[in-house]
């Protein structure tokens, strides 16, 4: 098949090239010219604008941008691909925004003859590379068909989530829990360490009762807990705490538009703000638990 692709970054750039490794024909666009040398090396087709995707005969149009802002203007702008692209093209849009601006986008490529899909993803930089991601995919069911195997080139787990824009649900409620529940065990591994227990054997206890979750068992946010973990290495690599700020305030921007309180999700946003001002944005957002502990012990 050709694809067009546009936003080659830290997870556009891995998956374009799992798609150029399926053995599909992709051509690309990104603002970056390094970005995209580095997948015409791959063996991509250059393109030098989002119209030049459009008119390059493609049959699906993935994109993998910053944020909503450039989602829009890639699409909707004044040479963007829908002023561009013929009808029928299919469209995926992988980036993570909040759900009204993927509706919004859809519903102007619906107005084009376009079918579009918000599909984000989780599994972060390894899952990109590793073909592994998860998709959470939001628009109509033979849509969903159609992109598919397409997805399944660049993922393992592809879900339907339900119409347009519930893709982008699916990933602002599962990330605005996954940085509340950082905090909470932050919170309670501080507390048990400071009343004298030892780091690894509480988390042990609490991977095999109740409390046990991803940030207990899989990121546990106290050094040495996992040896393999972005805690035992200065909290590096991993979920940058900048994104994860940026999922809450998608959170919260949704919430706000159909009046759902969030009040965790709020708080949350506000510890990694403050954290994120701090200087510690590039950290893993497990970093947290520093908020609860004295400089010299993290
Ligand atoms: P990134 O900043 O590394 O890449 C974005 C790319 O888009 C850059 O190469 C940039 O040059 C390009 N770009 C920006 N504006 C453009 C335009 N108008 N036209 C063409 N290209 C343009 O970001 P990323 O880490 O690859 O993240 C992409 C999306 O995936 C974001 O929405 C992010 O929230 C989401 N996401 C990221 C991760 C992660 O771990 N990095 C995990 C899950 C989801």
């Amino acid at each position: 098949m050709h694809i067009g692709f546009l936003g080659l970054g830290n997870m556009g750039g891995p998956m374009a090239r799992n798609l150029l490794k399926a053995g599909h024909q992709v051509t690309v666009f990104d603002l970056s010219a390094t970005a995209v040398s580095g997948l015409v090396e791959a063996g991509a087709k250059e393109a030098t604008s989002p119209a030049a995707v459009a008119q390059a005969g493609v049959e699906t149009i993935i994109t993998m941008l910053p944020a909503a802002a450039h989602v829009k203007q890639v699409y909707l702008g004044e040479d963007g691909l829908l002023v561009h692209v013929s009808s029928g093209v299919l469209l995926i849009d992988s980036s993570t925004i909040d759900p009204m601006s993927a509706r919004e986008v859809a519903a102007a490529a619906a107005k084009n003859g376009n079918p579009m899909l918000d599909a984000p993803v989780s599994g972060g930089t390894v899952g990109a590379a590793a073909g592994t991601l998860t998709f959470m995919v939001g628009g109509s069911e033979t849509d969903f068909q159609k992109a598919q195997p397409i997805l399944a080139t660049m993922g393992k787990n592809i879900v339907h989530c339900g119409d347009t824009g519930n893709g982008q649900v699916a990933k602002v409620a599962n990330n605005m829990l996954l940085g509340i529940s950082m905090i909470g065990v932050a919170e309670a591994m501080s507390l048990g360490v400071a009343l004298g227990m030892d780091a690894k054997v509480l988390a042990g206890i609490i991977n095999s009762s109740s409390g046990r979750c991803w940030a207990s068992e899989i990121n546990n946010p106290f050094p040495g807990v996992l040896e393999n973990g972005p805690a035992s290495r200065g909290y590096s690599g991993g979920f940058g705490t900048d994104l994860m700020l940026k999922d809450l305030g998608l959170a919260s921007e949704a919430a706000k538009q159909v009046r759902q309180p969030v009040i965790l999700g709020g708080l949350a946003q506000q510890l990694y703000q403050a954290f994120s001002m701090q200087g510690h944005g590039g950290l893993d957002f497990s970093a947290i638990i520093k908020l609860y502990r004295q400089e010299d012990e993290t």
